[in-house]
């Protein structure tokens, strides 16, 4: 296996961590980058397994050093990912995975343009912000201010979504981790030539509906809800707290 980068980004809170490892479980060979952060673990989160966890100096220092293969300042943390994932993935003959913000991805695009990249959306959102929320009680924190945050930031990153060679809306989860998957097979079938069944040429199909260029109808409504199509005003109305979704 040559080893494909894949690149993934979205708004927090859509699903992205939660897809890849579901991913990871259905398909070898596949190794996650794990990236480094100057924010504080959350929940159980735990060192050397979502993160490497540093403060902000030794980030620095690493920067400085050319460790990072991209690094960007998101929501006021440093995230940044070590040159090292990538050559341990190629050492291994292994695909790598980034989960990086919109900044890293438009870096590491340009370094690295045979790079695969796959833009993850929440249906609406509103379900964002149910999922966030889900999310911050299953860890036990709760920052209503963080959360708004994160919410503020969708559109903006979201906006971004033209650069990105794959699409992928994120309703049910089970049928968007079959739709990754298809587009990694499809990726190993066309740039390596890796043999798909016939049973599973289904594969190619379903990877190809995720191309943007085959997303427009899908990608319509979603786009509206966070009022990046149509009336502008829609944004901070589609936020608003009296849904009963929560
Ligand atoms: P991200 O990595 O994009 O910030 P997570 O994977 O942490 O997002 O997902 C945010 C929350 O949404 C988690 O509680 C996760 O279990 C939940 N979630 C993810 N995908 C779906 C889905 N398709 N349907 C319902 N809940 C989901
Ligand atoms: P979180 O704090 O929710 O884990 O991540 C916040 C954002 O930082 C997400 O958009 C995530 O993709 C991004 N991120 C995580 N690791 C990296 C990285 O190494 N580089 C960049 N540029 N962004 C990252």
């Amino acid at each position: 296996m040559a080893g494909i980068l894949f690149i993934i980004s979205a708004p927090s809170g859509s699903g992205k961590s939660t897809l890849v490892s579901e991913l990871r479980k259905q398909v070898s060979g596949v190794d996650f980058a794990i990236s480094w952060t100057t924010r504080p673990p959350r929940g159980s989160e735990e060192e050397g397994r979502e993160y490497h966890f540093t403060t902000r100096e030794e980030f620095e220092r690493m920067i400085a050093a050319g460790l990072f293969l991209e690094h960007a300042e998101v929501f006021g943390n440093l995230y940044g990912t070590a040159r090292s994932s990538l050559d341990d993935a190629r050492a291994a003959g292994h695909d790598l995975i980034l989960d990086i913000d919109v900044q890293g991805a438009a870096e590491v695009r340009a370094k690295l343009p045979e790079s695969v990249s796959i833009f993850v959306l929440p249906p609406n959102p509103k379900v964002l912000r149910t999922r966030l929320r889900n999310r911050s009680r299953a860890e036990g924190v709760i920052n209503e201010a963080e959360l708004y945050r994160r919410l503020g930031e969708a559109s903006r990153e979201i906006e971004n979504y033209r650069e990105y060679g794959y699409i992928l809306v994120n309703d049910i989860l089970d049928r968007t981790v079959a739709q990754l998957e298809a587009i990694v097979l499809a990726e190993r079938f066309y740039r390596n030539g890796e043999v798909i069944a016939y049973r599973s040429r289904r594969v190619l199909e379903v990877a190809a509906a995720c191309l943007q260029s085959n997303s427009q109808e899908r990608l319509k409504p979603v786009l509206e809800a966070f009022g990046i199509l149509g009336d502008s005003r829609q944004r901070e109305l589609n936020f608003e707290e009296n849904s009963d979704d929560d």
